[in-house]
Formats: C-alpha cells, structure tokens, sequence
C-alpha cells in the first residue's frame, strides 16, 4: 500500500513512513498535482480536503476526519483492514532502512553513550540518517 497526502496531513505521513509505508507528503502541492501523482504512481490519497469529493471517478481516497494523529492513524488502518506494521522507512525523507551490519561503520556518527549502550542500528537507504531503537519516537515529536 502506498500513500499520498495533502498538506494538511504532514505528521500523519511522518507516523505512516515510520511504519513502513511508501508515504509521499508535500507541504505545498495544488489538488491537481496531488490527483496527478496519485494517479501515476498508483497511490491511496489521504487527504482532510473535502474538495476531493467533487473527483467523482476517484476511488482511491480517503477523507480523514480526525484532527489527531492517532485518530488518524486508527481510522486508516480500520478503513483499510491493516494488520501488520514493521520499522521499515526513514521519516525525514521516505527511504528504505537497512540494518547496519557492521556496528563500528557509524562510530562518531551517533552520540557516544547510545553507541556503547546499544547494538542495533537503521541506516537509511537515500539520506543516511541513522536510527535505533528509541530514536523513533524522538525524531518523530519535533
Ligand atoms: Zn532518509
């Protein structure tokens, strides 16, 4: 499942990345350009727009009601029948994560006491950003 949202739904495609889900967001982006991608990269709109409904042929859509991010994340994932959610995407900028292999490739690039402390790493894929366990929640409330 892959996921567009308006502007208005930038924390909800934070949390939606940091599960695992391709999430594109733009904090600028006409409806027109938003329908556009959609359509051509084949991605679910979660919008809070009710302009969207005048799109009668628009399938693939939903209009958020919540105003809360956990609201929303719940109400996606009843509309959608979800399950399963795994730490899969960087959050800053949508890539992959891998897992860092080799501990010592990122010595000097996280802070000293999570890297001595620690023994499992993300990596992302496109930026580089690095992640553990714990980092999540942080990188995601700012
Ligand atoms: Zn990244």
């Amino acid at each position: 499942m892959r996921f567009i949202t308006d502007a208005m739904l930038g924390r909800l495609a934070r949390w939606l990345r940091l599960l695992g889900f391709d999430t594109l967001y733009y904090s600028d982006i006409s409806d027109s350009d938003l329908l556009r991608i959609a359509r051509r990269e084949n991605r679910f709109i979660l919008t809070r727009d009710t302009h969207f409904l005048r799109f009668k042929d628009l399938k693939d859509f939903l209009l958020i009601n919540s105003n809360n991010t956990l609201d929303q994340l719940i109400e996606i994932t009843r509309v959608l029948k979800m399950k399963k959610f795994d730490l899969a995407r960087c959050v800053k900028c949508n890539g992959m994560l891998d897992d860092v292999v080799e501990k010592a490739d990122i010595e000097g690039s996280v802070p000293e006491y999570i890297y001595l402390k620690l023994s499992k790493f993300m990596r992302c894929r496109a930026c580089g950003n690095i992640y553990w366990e714990g980092s999540h929640m942080k990188s995601i409330s700012t």
